[in-house]
């Protein structure tokens, strides 16, 4: 990484914020801006709006499971759209700037179709472009294996394209701009008085992101993190500050004991009954749930009575399916008597770095839930979060009535 390289600013820019044609106008018009403080400027792009979330269902018509590759070179497609528009806007305004695609400008990634990981990104290509004086813009969410097979990310991946691309470059910043003003205390569709953060540490944002607060993916905080890039967080409808992700012992003041609220509504949960007290049933359980890639994301074994145990566990939604199929083979294996799959759960957490030297809050949490009449399913918590699984129906009111109890409507942020 040359001292030069430090200058590179990476901006990544959402679905609705390019949204429209005009939302592609406006972009153009504020990379332009941008351009005489950041002369070496990265722009990473999702697909307009809604586009990806058609594409799923186009394919849905015409096959029952649709995945693997096809899948994957379908989606793609969305990203080459937004680029090469905002492009033609660039240059439309006498701006020198050239649109790529994952693969022309050397996103590896393994071949683990819909959910790949980059391996490598060959910044040649992107360097000499930006030699050249040419803003990059590169296709979010995809990236290209060593057979010149096309792949997607995940959902939300263009986050994780805008991380590694910044963190390739040695980029100064990672800025994810958004439809929100930054990472708040809450969903601001659920909250509308929820509470930005100048500031939170990369492990906060990484937690937040993973119990489902959707403005940032948490590999693309993982990638920054191990990286040491600085992610700025921010609208992409005006200029002003957004919330900075940095390292804790970057953190000017002590944050608050919760920073966040959140939900997710995309879960499952599973529940096998009369499992045989003995050892290696769990093993048996989560090594079939391992060779078949899914994820589990809470475990919870009840102590057994007269021999027999129960195994709960939480999965997202999209695995509930090969769950079901795995609950019928350990039926007839006789690893468990019964298995249970509920899709109308969901799960709320609070995060924050303090939590868990902070006595009472988890405490506060279950109280706020007891009050609103919300029964907790299961629970489960480490150093930085306390989550619950309760019924789908009561999420929403859940994480009114929690928030509230930490960020009193009227408070200051970081009243907790
Ligand atoms: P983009 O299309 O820009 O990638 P996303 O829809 O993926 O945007 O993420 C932004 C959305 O994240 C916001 O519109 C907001 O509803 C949601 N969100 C959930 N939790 C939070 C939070 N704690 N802070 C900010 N936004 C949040
Ligand atoms: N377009 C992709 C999606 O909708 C990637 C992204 O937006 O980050 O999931
Ligand atoms: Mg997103």
């Amino acid at each position: 990484m040359s001292d030069g390289s430090r200058s590179i600013a990476v901006q990544k820019y959402g679905g609705t914020s390019v949204a429209t044609p005009e939302r592609i106008r406006a972009i153009a018009d504020r990379v332009t801006a941008c351009l005489p403080d950041n002369p070496r400027l990265v722009v990473v792009l999702s697909a307009m709006g809604k586009t990806t979330d058609g594409l799923v269902a186009l394919a849905h018509e015409v096959a029952a499971r649709p995945q693997g590759r096809e899948m994957d070179l379908l989606l793609a497609t969305g990203e080459q759209v937004s680029v090469s528009l905002l492009g033609l806007a660039l240059q439309d305004k006498g701006v020198a700037a050239i649109s790529l695609t994952a693969a022309q400008c050397g996103i590896r990634t393994d071949a683990a179709f819909n959910i790949a990981r980059i391996e490598s990104i060959d910044t040649r290509r992107i360097l000499g472009e930006l030699e050249r004086d040419r803003v990059v813009i590169i296709t979010g969410f995809q990236g290209v294996t060593d057979e010149q097979e096309v792949t997607t990310l995940g959902r939300g991946g263009s986050d994780i394209t805008g991380a590694a691309v910044a963190a390739a470059l040695g980029a100064r910043v990672c800025e994810i701009c958004t439809d929100v003003d930054g990472v708040l205390s809450a969903d601001p569709n659920l909250v509308p008085h929820a509470q930005r953060w100048p500031a939170i540490s990369y492990e906060e944002a990484i937690e937040m992101a993973s119990s489902g607060a959707k403005v940032l993916h948490p590999r693309a905080a993982e990638v920054c993190m191990a990286y040491g890039i600085p992610i700025h967080v921010r609208s992409s409808f005006h200029s002003r500050e957004g919330t900075w992700i940095v390292g804790s012992k970057d953190m000017v003041m002590e944050q608050a004991a919760v920073v966040g609220v959140s939900s997710d509504k995309k879960i499952a949960k599973v529940t096998l009954l009369d499992v045989p007290d003995r050892p290696g049933m769990a093993a048996h359980v989560f090594q079939d749930l391992a060779a078949d890639d899914i994820s589990v994301r809470l475990i919870i074994q009840s102590a057994s009575s007269e021999g027999r145990g129960r195994i709960t566990f939480v999965l997202d939604a999209e695995y509930a399916a090969g769950a079901e199929s795995l609950v019928a083979r350990w039926k007839a294996d006789g690893v468990a008597a019964e298995g249970l799959i509920e899709r109308d759960v969901a799960k709320i957490s609070i995060v924050g770095s303090r939590l868990a030297s902070t006595p009472g809050l988890a405490a506060r949490m279950f109280s706020v839930l007891a009050r609103e009449g919300i029964n907790i399913d299961c629970i489960s918590s480490s150093e930085m979060k306390v989550a619950c699984v309760i019924g789908a129906e009561h999420v929403d009111r859940a994480v009114r009535a929690v928030h509230d109890e930490f960020f009193p409507p009227t408070a200051a942020p970081g009243a907790s």
